[in-house]
């Protein structure tokens, strides 16, 4: 089965189940009015995105520059620093750090770009243990899933579901209260980190001033991932890359506001480096692998190229109607909603993800969502076009000529459209909703509005 078609099955499923649409909806609601509170704190919340947005697009634009600067200052204070073109190449160079360091246990922090180069399949092949350490991410490990939501993982189960779950996969769950399922994991997790051979830590900002990485969290289950362990990794993608330290006075309470509805996250955390002469605590080794992965490819591409520019605050997921209705897990790739829909035709593939380009209702409320303007849904626009001019269809094409034809002569749409259609409505209800209607695609599920029995035109005329 195409993507598409596994797309579109999805699809059919998730929209019909009720349950899951207001779990979902519930979940959103409280994080909608205090993302709002929390977006007055800002002076001027529309200047704070503008300022965003420009800081990334200079970020972008100078990407070359930036990435020499990160690594030129990373490296000099010892960290090791790989360049991984494909996601294979990440996984490669993260298991030969694995078999140098005769490593049999890993604890992660959340990453989404470990999610994009499928890091855990890889680690685990290769015989060692894996413990994601993010609530969500635990929770969704134990599910064998992969996360719901770029920040939310797993936002679509309910306590219940959850406390089921710890108590067949961990023997313990007192209650459905979130505090007593929090310290259940927390009981776990503690005895990983202190086993764990190596720590692998995604990464929320790169700074090319400084040299330093950049994570921000809630739980500190980052910093333990980091700190216990004798190596750390750190895997990003290289748009992370941000130009000064004090963007990060912008960036970190954006991030928190529109991220979790938060002033600013509970852990900030700026790693410079392993652990230095007379330093007590921190990695002795440090390795921090950029991933590549198709995002040159996009840089090239000048339509698009702000794409790059995504903080991964999950807020353009929140407010788009189709995500919120047919749930993370549809779009069966790493990157979902609107962001996901606009990135995984270039990191894809544009044959195989064109499909997610059309699941948009176009009502521009993900564009008007992201902190950094990036101007969502024009791009899914756009490679609407793109996948039309690499395999346009003929009955498209023709249908569309058809259309202009009618449209453009008035005589032939006052008559072939709006008497034909009134025409046709009185006979319609003898065919809805079966195979035999010419609207069923939109009948099976949907009601036709009918055709007011006047058009405005009609009404103007005969008032005077
Ligand atoms: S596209 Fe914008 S709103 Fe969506 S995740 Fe990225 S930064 Fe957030």
């Amino acid at each position: 089965m195409t993507f598409a078609a596994q797309f579109l099955k999805q699809a059919r499923v998730m929209t019909a189940d009720l349950r899951h649409r207001q779990i979902i909806r519930t979940a959103l609601r409280n994080y909608e009015i205090v993302r709002d509170q929390r977006k007055a704190a800002f002076q001027s919340w529309e200047s704070a995105r503008q300022a965003a947005a420009e800081t990334k697009w200079e970020a972008v634009n100078h990407l070359d520059k930036y990435l020499e600067q990160f690594v030129a200052k990373l490296e000099a204070r010892g960290t090791k620093v790989h360049w991984a073109s494909t996601g294979a190449q990440a996984s490669e160079i993260i298991l030969q750090i694995v078999r140098e360091k005769k490593a049999r246990s890993v604890i992660k922090s959340k990453a989404m770009t470990s999610e994009e180069v499928h890091l855990n399949d890889a680690l685990e092949k290769a015989g060692l243990e894996v413990v994601e350490s993010d609530l969500g991410e635990f929770i969704m490990q134990l599910r064998h899933e992969t996360p719901y939501h770029i920040v939310f993982p797993s936002m679509h189960l309910t306590r219940g579901e959850i406390r089921e779950l710890f108590q067949k996969e961990l023997g313990d769950a007192p209650s459905d209260n979130p505090e007593d399922l929090t310290l259940v994991a927390r009981r776990v997790l503690r005895k990983k980190y202190v086993q764990a051979d190596l720590g692998i830590t995604g990464a929320n900002f790169a700074i090319a001033e400084t040299g330093m990485v950049s994570i921000t969290e809630n739980e500190g289950n980052a910093r333990l991932t980091a700190a216990l362990p004798k190596t750390m990794i750190t895997l990003l993608g290289i748009e992370k890359v941000l130009p000064r330290l004090e963007d990060l006075a912008l960036f970190l309470p954006m991030l928190a506001t529109v991220g979790a509805a938060q002033l600013i996250s509970g852990y900030n955390t700026l790693y410079s480096g392993p652990r230095q002469p007379g330093e007590t605590d921190g990695p002795e080794e440090w390795h921090v692998v950029l991933l590549d992965n198709r995002r040159t490819a996009l840089l090239a591409d000048a339509e698009q190229r702000d794409a790059l520019h995504c903080i991964r605050c999950g807020s353009c997921l929140n407010v788009c109607p189709i995500y919120r209705n047919v749930g993370g897990h549809t779009y069966g790739t790493t990157y979902c909603g609107p962001i996901g829909a606009v990135i995984t035709p270039h990191l894809r593939g544009l044959r195989d993800w064109k499909h997610l380009a059309y699941a948009s209702t176009l009502c521009g409320a993900c564009a008007e969502a992201c902190p950094v303007k990036i101007d969502l849904h024009h791009r899914l626009l756009q490679t609407r076009r793109n996948s039309v001019q690499a395999k346009p269809r003929w009955w498209e094409k023709l249908a569309f000529k058809g259309f202009a034809v009618i449209a453009n002569r008035r005589p032939l749409w006052r008559y072939l459209i709006t008497q034909g259609g009134r025409l046709g409505q009185r006979f319609h209800p003898l065919v809805k909703g079966t195979r035999l209607d010419p609207a069923y695609a939109w009948t099976k599920t949907r009601e036709l509005p009918p055709i007011a029995p006047q058009s405005f035109k009609e009404w103007w005329r005969n008032r005077s």
